[in-house]
């Protein structure tokens, strides 16, 4: 009889954090996918190495051999995960504080369960396809566009080194291109070779996909490249999973889940636009996607390739040359392609100059007129989205507040709704003030729909050059689009509305930040911030950052049409025009940006000159939420080494959290701050328990849950 560790996936925080025991007739290797029963239920497992005696870090539950249970039967004609791929796992649950079960069995698609050995083998050879290589190697070369000095320069480097590297190249500057070819020079090289590929948005994907597609179908075989996100159905998935774990997958694009997939020959990782906070996860294992792609290359000795035009400070800061400490290499491409592509030219508006109350300020808009009227486009968003944030009673101050949470309910003129963007909570908007009966309640401020609504009166006007045409013989009125997560609520809403930018039948386009990101627009010549403002004082030390990389890479959606000579435009309307983000902005610093930022953060002992960690409890009220949080901290003092880490540690108190109640639950943070990675993880690691038992006691009591951050993204 062999005993057996099987990960599976245990309920949250059940004290079941390492594998379970079942016994089978023969020895079964370590990363064989199994059926086994837990309680009445079948689930899907994974074989774990078995610890050896003295390493055993987590004491598996006892059981006696009379309880022991035999496994259901494996998973049968798919190899065992690689002892990469659980090392990787081992990582991510010990880093991220989370069981391992759960951390395996969420990168595994739960229908495998349920494949018979048949099933596998006729969904891997559909898309297998045999591919000559020296066909191929001479078709790469005849697909690619011949290099910029620039991309060459900087593949010739990342070939000559080990990396990490990060790749600072300027939006619009090929950095796509170096990707395609590097993963092209991989794969045509080694018939096995794997890549895999990271975008921050299921909405980046398909622009993406299409054009590795294009390049790769006929060189590598259609089936070659396979995408992973969240967007798509379990069979897609199972599909994808795979053609990726049988080697069949030459390309793996994906968004931060595919961080995890299993990819028996890895020879590379790029991850695009590795600043995105996308690739932080904010549920179950808050894993950091970007973070992990750099453990991984590492543990399996392959190259990583980070992205960026306005990369994130930690990666910047890594990114320092050797002699300041830096452990990336910095390859840099600061030239946009194509002869008139400069970057946009940024215009500051002073808002305390223009028209009170007004929106879009009168040069602004004289600036999108003339754009429409010569055929351009132009592209403006604020970051809201709704008709307007609030609706207010001007007689007795009532404001359309959320009953569950501690946020206003947002407007949408659309279908006459008040919606929670927290909770979700939808209501149709009263007739009448609900306080005070006053029939006169009106929008205040202004989100995505208000806007769109308002351009359209203002350009009212404006008309755009057309080919004489019956209906509109002095030329066409302004076509307005709006693209936000209300906008493309329904499947294929996105694309479509992108397709309609694309084909220039839009002029101008309003959006949320949603817009502003890696999309390729053609024709767009313009780019405006409405309300850029709001970060700039934010009680969150990395606003500024976000602010930053939004709006540089806002401006990067203007001007790359080399075909379009007009001088593109960024235009921001602020009440502070001299600040300092934006004098950095203006002149395309990121550099200057960087480095003011990094030496504020290190004089304040901020990331990344700091390591933290948040624990966060939620409870019906605050008390019991950060009574929880309070108790737990004291029994911080309790822990093995405690007298050394205390040197080491700041425990910050339990406060509300910035949107403290959600869906009537009250929500509680404390902070952990450490100069010293390695002592936080220590920490954090014998500390869980005294969570545990905490948890378990009476300040546990009504506490619905918590659960740690490590390297929290907001605070
Ligand atoms: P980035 O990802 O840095 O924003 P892209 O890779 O999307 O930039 O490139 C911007 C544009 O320049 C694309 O239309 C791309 O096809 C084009 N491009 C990239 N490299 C070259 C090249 N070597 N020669 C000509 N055009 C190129
Ligand atoms: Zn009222
Ligand atoms: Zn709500």
């Amino acid at each position: 009889m062999n005993l057996l560790s099987v990960l599976v996936q245990t309920p949250i925080h059940s004290q079941v954090a390492g594998p379970l025991s079942y016994f089978s007739e023969r020895s079964i290797a370590a990363g064989t996918m199994v059926r086994v029963p837990l309680g009445k239920r079948d689930l899907l497992g994974v074989i774990w190495d078995r610890p050896s005696a003295e390493s055993a870090a987590r004491p598996e539950a006892e059981i006696s051999a009379d309880k022991l249970r035999p496994i259901a039967g494996e998973i049968e004609g798919i190899a065992p995960l690689s002892v990469a791929w659980r090392q990787l796992v081992t990582f991510t649950a010990d880093y991220y504080q989370r069981s391992l079960g759960e951390v395996a069995l969420a990168a595994l698609p739960p229908q495998l369960r349920e494949l018979t050995a048949l099933q596998v083998a006729r969904r891997i050879k559909r898309y297998a396809k045999p591919v000559d290589p020296a066909s191929a190697l001479s078709n790469a070369a005849a697909a690619s566009l011949p290099l910029t000095a620039e991309q060459q320069l900087v593949i010739n480097q990342f070939h000559s080194a080990d990396g990490p590297f990060l790749l600072f190249g300027a939006t619009g500057s090929g950095k796509t291109e170096v990707y395609l070819q590097i993963v092209e020079r991989l794969l045509a090289g080694d018939a096995s070779a794997q890549a895999l590929v990271m975008v921050p948005e299921i909405n980046l994907t398909p622009q993406l996909e299409s054009r590795f597609r294009a390049r790769f179908d006929d060189l590598f075989g259609a089936g070659a490249v396979v995408c992973l996100h969240s967007g798509m159905t379990p069979a897609q998935r199972l599909k994808s999973w795979l053609a990726a774990h049988s080697g069949v997958a030459r390309i793996v694009l994906g968004t931060r889940m595919a961080i995890f997939a299993s990819l028996p020959a890895l020879r590379l990782i790029i991850v695009d636009e590795e600043h995105d906070p996308s690739y932080k996860s904010q549920e179950g294992a808050r894993y950091s996607a970007r973070d992990l792609a750099v453990y991984r290359a590492r543990l399996e000795g392959v190259k990583v390739l980070l992205g960026s035009a306005t990369p994130s400070l930690e990666t910047w800061h890594h990114s320092r040359s050797v002699a300041e400490g830096g452990r990336y290499v910095r390859l840099q491409m600061p030239s946009r392609i194509g002869q008139h592509a400069s970057l946009p030219l940024v215009r500051r508006v002073d808002m305390n100059h223009q028209p009170k109350k007004c929106v879009i300020a009168p040069p602004l808009l004289e600036a999108i007129a003339e754009r429409v009227a010569r055929g351009e486009q132009s592209l403006v968003f604020l970051n809201r989205r709704g008709y307007a944030p609030v609706l207010h009673c001007a007689d007795c101050d009532w404001k359309s507040e959320c009953p569950h949470c501690s946020a206003y309910r947002v407007f949408h003129k659309i279908d006459r709704t008040l919606r929670c963007h927290h909770c979700g909570y939808t209501e149709r908007v009263p007739r009448a003030c609900p306080a005070c009966g006053n029939p006169d309640i009106a929008p205040m401020g202004r989100g995505t729909e208000r806007l769109e609504e308002h351009l359209a009166e203002l350009l009212a006007d404006v008309r755009r050059p057309n080919s004489i045409s019956a209906q509109w013989p002095t030329g066409e009125p302004v076509r307005i689009a709006r693209i936000d997560a209300d906008s493309t609520r329904l499947k294929g809403e996105l694309e479509s509305q992108l397709a309609r930018v694309h084909a220039g039948d839009v002029d101008v386009l309003v959006g949320t930040q949603m817009i502003a990101k890696g999309h390729d627009f053609r024709r767009i010549t313009l780019v405006a911030a409405i309300n850029p403002d709001g970060a700039l004082f934010s009680s969150d030390f990395r606003a500024a950052e976000r602010l930053f990389g939004l709006l540089m890479q806002a401006g990067g959606r203007a001007g790359r049409d080399a075909d379009i000579s007009a001088q593109s435009e960024m235009w921001l309307q602020t009440f502070h025009p001299q600040h300092p983000l934006f004098e950095a902005l203006k002149r395309h610093d990121y550099p200057a940006f960087a480095a003011r930022q990094l030496q504020e953060r290190e004089q304040a002992a901020m990331p990344p000159f700091s390591f933290q960690a948040l624990v966060r409890a939620e409870a019906r009220t605050q008390e019991v939420a950060q009574g929880f949080l309070a108790v737990a901290s004291r029994g911080a003092s309790a822990v093995p080494d405690a007298a050394q880490l205390n040197r080491l540690i700041t425990l910050y108190p339990p406060v509300p959290m910035s949107i403290q109640r959600v869906a009537n639950v009250e929500r509680s943070q404390m902070l952990i701050e450490s100069p010293s990675r390695t002592a936080l993880q220590n920490f954090l690691s014998a500390w869980q328990g005294v969570l545990h038992t905490t948890r378990q006691g009476p300040h546990g009591r009504g506490l619905i849950r918590w659960a740690i951050d490590v390297d929290p993204l907001l605070i």
